[in-house]
């Protein structure tokens, strides 16, 4: 039995073309194709693709430059459903960032750049699918990020490691972060860090750019790697927005990002439940349904109230993005963590609801689990969301 929660929030006209558009083409790739990726290690081109000729990858791409011209309203519609569909978070984030790169594009880039770059993003032509921040000494305190961007002339030379850069080998160009000043010679921390546009497969032919892929135990589509960009020579035109401000780019956009992730992890939780109650459903022992039990019903039931409620903050965060970017600020952190919190609970639900093939790969629930478990972790740790809520919305001190 599906569950039919979807106009528990009213959506606006375009939300719902968005929302029926994408459930079309995700329809094409049913539970069966996700498994068999998720297991293969395969990233999903031709789903991807598909998204990609449909012109999605450009969701936020103006449309003075081919794009959609959306807004967080549509792109928490968009990924929620994708998610939901079958594809998960980790199906979510098969395209995520390349939808998410544009964005300081958009706001930062040159002429040149946007006029190179974005009508590709937004006919599905340009994969900018990886943004390389995190490193493996500094990991949440970004900003404490060595990999340095030395000028010289017309270039910039880079050089560093990053860890975790995911899609690197499915994407033409990544978004860096690199130190144009180092951290001690700046007043704070967050200024001093600049971001760049790389192409990816000349800095890997002239080997300025090596990478190591992670093994990990969820995401099998999606690849992370270990990079190493050895004296990587970039023009200086492919300095993204201004030198030194490159952070602040990034938290310009970073709360409405926050606020799709969530979206995606709800998407997530929507689709533990249904397969949840289903199989609750469908299954029996002692003679009767294993639903009609309480300790199965209260967890789903419980797992259920809880994706909704983060459903609500999230959508209705998602209207307000124009408010005051403090309470912008509180309302996606704290719907980030809730998701996160709702999604793990939901998926752990459908686990245990399927007894010993919960942990069977025909069934999907333990993919769905080890999802969940990682929204608990990426883009950003749920004790880093808390200590954001603590300080910027408490007004507690800084713990960090
Ligand atoms: C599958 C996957 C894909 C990823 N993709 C990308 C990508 O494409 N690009 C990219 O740049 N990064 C990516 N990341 C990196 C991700 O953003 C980081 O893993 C995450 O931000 C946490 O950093 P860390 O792993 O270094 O943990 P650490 O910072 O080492 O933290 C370890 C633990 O300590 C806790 N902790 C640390 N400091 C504090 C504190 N002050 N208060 C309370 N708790 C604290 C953390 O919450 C965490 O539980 C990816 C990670 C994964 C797992």
């Amino acid at each position: 039995m599906a569950i039919q929660w979807d106009d528990s929030i009213a959506l606006s006209s375009t939300q719902r073309a968005v929302r029926s558009e994408v459930r079309d083409l995700c329809a094409e790739f049913d539970a069966a194709y996700w498994r068999e990726k998720d297991r293969e290690g395969e990233y999903p081109y031709d789903f991807v693709e598909t998204l990609a000729e449909a012109g999605w990858l450009g969701t936020l791409v103006p449309e003075e430059y081919g794009g959609k011209g959306y807004g967080t309203e549509e792109t928490v519609v968009l990924m929620n459903e994708i998610a939901r569909s079958g594809a998960g978070f980790s199906g979510a984030q098969t395209v995520h960032a390349a939808i998410y790169n544009s964005a300081p594009l958009v706001r930062y880039a040159s002429e040149e750049m946007k006029e190179d770059l974005l009508p590709r993003v937004a006919n599905g032509e340009a994969w900018i699918q990886c943004f390389s921040l995190t490193e493996p000494e500094t990991g949440s305190d970004s900003t404490a990020m060595t990999t340095e961007a030395v000028r010289e002339g017309e270039e910039y030379v880079i050089n560093g490691e990053k860890l975790w850069t995911s899609r690197l080998d499915v994407s033409d160009y990544l978004v860096l972060a690199a130190r144009t000043t180092p951290k001690n010679d700046v007043g704070k921390k967050t200024r001093g860090v600049s971001l760049f546009l790389v192409d990816i497969a000349a800095g890997i032919e002239d080997g300025s750019i090596e990478y190591e892929e992670i093994e990990k135990t969820v995401s099998g589509v999606v690849h992370s790697f270990r990079v190493t960009y050895d004296d990587l020579r970039l023009p200086s035109k492919n300095l993204i927005g201004e030198e030194d401000r490159g952070f602040y780019h990034v938290l310009d956009g970073l709360n409405e990002e926050r606020l799709v992730i969530a979206a995606e992890c709800i998407g997530l939780g929507e689709l533990a439940i249904e397969k949840g109650v289903s199989y609750a459903n469908d299954r029996e022992v002692f003679g009767r349904s294993i639903g009609q039990n309480q300790a199965i019903q209260h967890p789903l039931a419980a797992a259920f109230a809880r994706v909704q409620a983060a459903k609500q903050l999230t959508y209705d965060a998602a209207t307000r993005t124009d408010d005051d970017r403090k309470d912008v600020g509180a309302r996606a952190n704290m719907a980030k963590y809730l998701a996160a919190e709702a999604a793990y609970e939901a998926a752990d639900a459908a686990v245990q609801t399927h007894g010993g093939r919960g942990v069977a790969r025909e069934y999907d629930v333990e993919r769905y689990f080890r999802e969940a478990r990682l929204t608990r972790l990426v883009p950003i740790t749920q004790e880093l969301v808390l200590n954001y809520i603590g300080e910027n919305v408490l007004e507690l001190p800084r713990s960090y």
